[in-house]
């Protein structure tokens, strides 16, 4: 807002669309202007009162140690003068204010830092206030949300602000090895030391709309490659699509989806809910290949690649409630072919992980046909590694033809991506469910299916390969692909004889894409049947009982042998 008129009681002046905006509708509107939808910097007590349920926010006390001017700091002014100064135009001790609040009702410790306040630079004083806030949460055992606006560490306190980048990461450390959740909300801008300790090490990093975040500035960074940078540059929505934050948000949304992460990764209720949905568990879950009727492979080859079957997203919808999609691998990038999210399932908390394709062409193509790159399975593996901090089961549902055979894929190393998936997943001390739901086809499958049970839908398949591939390579002819498909042992009923499933999962009338609603109950019935079973173990024995499931695929018996090898016929070639 313009100084002009700041002080104009009726009218506000936007900065950027230069629209004059009656003021009570400026404040409804949480400080964004309604016509071009600018956010405006936020002072850290509005902020506070903008996230708070009413009558919910307590202060936490103020930071025991003061900035301290350890250089004899002067630059046009000496450093305590300047801190004087800005105490006195914000009224503030520092550049952070903490408290802890209710949204929606889920309490939470929040700190919001105030770049009114020396450019909200990071210095002892804030740092101090940060880990404060951070020992809050870990003594009230709450989630700590952290706002943050700053230009970067306080160069009047020389090297000493330098650590306050250790000091804070160290606080999340603790945060981390004590379970609980951190987010960070980054608001506009967010620079240098502050971005590259905590308001990057959160579990969840939201942005809001048009922040800008990044190490170096920009005119820094133009100066040094001597070239103009994209307008968009380090904006939120920029790092959004390079895999680097969450999700970015209004700030008129903020508190609703803050809410819901909130809920998503707090403690279980102790309501009857589970129980409830639990006692029809299990009903359509057939765990005996003979009780299976008789199928023609090529036939479920087909109906696994159906374009009416329930997608990921679908099953989402309908299986689980509170889901808020966590995006990007905070490395090389956002796959959209790779959905993962926290949830809750019949009142308990799990993280979802799962390929989406889609019912039309186009949003196959959006989806990239559920065919994952690198990045979605280091965004799997991230998720994951939440699920283990927060201690939360993994639910995993497979649908995909396989990881993306394509260029970019390679070099940003698929291969190196899915085997460290097969090793997390082994090492995981949560319980995993996977459910393949559509087409299970290889590596790519895998590399979210390292599960402690792993379930199937009658109608899927799970592969070492597609039929048409081990057709054009075996049979040196593509068209060959039904031949394939008898061969590959491909259909759930044979994938339960083998062992690679534990149960099938018996389809409504007609197939899943019929009845989605029934197809959702059975789903939710079979997931939290199995893990009402893996809550009985705890985490040494979850991974014992993953260890032992695939360590088996080596010891059969001479007749299973003797029918395993007849089929395979050529054993010695490629496939994965
Ligand atoms: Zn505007």
């Amino acid at each position: 807002m313009s100084d002009k008129v700041a002080t104009c009681p009726e009218w506000v002046l936007c900065d950027t669309c230069r629209a004059i905006v009656y003021r009570k509708r400026w404040i409804r509107s949480k400080l964004v202007c309604p016509e071009c939808g600018h956010h405006t910097m936020v002072d850290g007590e509005t902020r506070l009162e903008q996230l708070a349920d009413p009558g919910s926010l307590k202060h936490l006390d103020r930071p025991q140690r003061d900035s301290p001017d350890v250089l004899g700091f002067v630059d046009t002014m000496p450093y305590p003068r300047r801190l004087a100064e800005a105490r006195a135009k914000t009224g503030l001790e520092g550049a952070v204010t903490s408290a802890q609040l209710c949204i929606e009702g889920s309490p939470a410790v929040v700190a919001v830092m105030d770049f009114r306040f020396l450019g909200g630079s990071l210095g002892v004083h804030a740092g101090s206030a940060l880990i404060e806030a951070a020992d809050a949460a870990l003594e009230r055992r709450l989630p700590l949300i952290v706002v943050t606006a700053s230009g970067g560490a306080r160069m009047q306190e020389g090297a000493i602000a330098l650590m306050q980048m250790a000091r804070t990461s160290a606080a999340w450390e603790r945060l981390d090895s004590a379970g609980l959740l951190t987010i960070s909300v980054v608001t506009d801008p967010t620079f240098g030391g502050v971005a590259a300790s905590f308001a990057t090490l959160s579990d969840v990093i939201v942005g809001e709309m048009g922040a800008r975040l990044g190490f170096a500035g920009r005119r820094v960074i133009e100066q040094t490659i001597g070239k103009e940078l994209p307008d968009d540059f380090q904006t939120v929505e920029f790092l959004l699509e390079r895999g680097f934050v969450d999700m970015v948000l209004h700030r008129q949304s903020l508190r609703a989806e803050l809410a819901k992460l909130l809920r998503a990764a707090s403690p279980p209720d102790t309501s009857g809910e589970h129980a409830e949905v639990a006692a029809g568990a299990g009903d359509s879950v057939v765990r005996d290949s003979a009780q299976l009727p008789a199928d023609q492979p090529w036939d479920q080859v087909r109906l696994s690649r159906d374009l009416t079957r329930p997608t990921m997203l679908d099953y989402v919808n309908l299986v689980f409630d509170d889901f808020r999609e966590l995006s990007g691998d905070r490395v090389s990038g956002e796959c959209p072919a790779m959905v993962t999210g926290l949830a809750r399932l019949a009142g308990r908390r799990v993280v979802v992980i799962g390929q989406q394709k889609g019912h039309t062409l186009e949003e196959l193509s959006k989806r990239n046909f559920g065919m994952a790159y690198p990045a979605g399975y280091r965004k799997a593996a991230r998720v994951m590694r939440l699920a283990a901090k927060l201690s939360v089961p993994v639910v995993t549902l497979v649908d995909t033809p396989g990881a993306y055979p394509g260029e970019h894929a390679e070099e940003q190393g698929q291969a190196g991506a899915i085997a460290e998936n097969l090793r997390l997943m082994m090492s995981l001390p949560v319980p995993i469910v996977t459910v393949v739901t559509g087409e299970g086809g290889s590596g790519g499958a895998l590399g979210i299916a390292v599960a402690n049970r792993v379930l199937i839908w009658q109608h899927a398949t799970y592969s070492v390969i597609s039929p048409e591939g081990c057709a054009s390579i075996l049979w040196k002819d593509s068209a060959q692909g039904p031949a394939a498909a008898a061969a590959l042992g491909l259909s759930a009923r044979e994938l339960l004889r083998l062992g690679v499933v534990d149960g099938v999962l018996t389809e409504p009338d007609g197939g899943v894409g019929a009845d989605p609603m029934l197809a959702a109950e059975r789903l939710r019935s079979a997931i939290t049947a199995s893990l009402d079973d893996l809550g009985r173990l705890d985490a040494d024995q979850l991974k014992g009982d993953r260890m032992r499931r695939f360590s088996a695929f080596g010891s059969f018996d001479t007749a299973d042998m003797a029918g395993i090898t007849s089929r395979w016929g050529v054993h010695d070639e490629m496939a994965g």
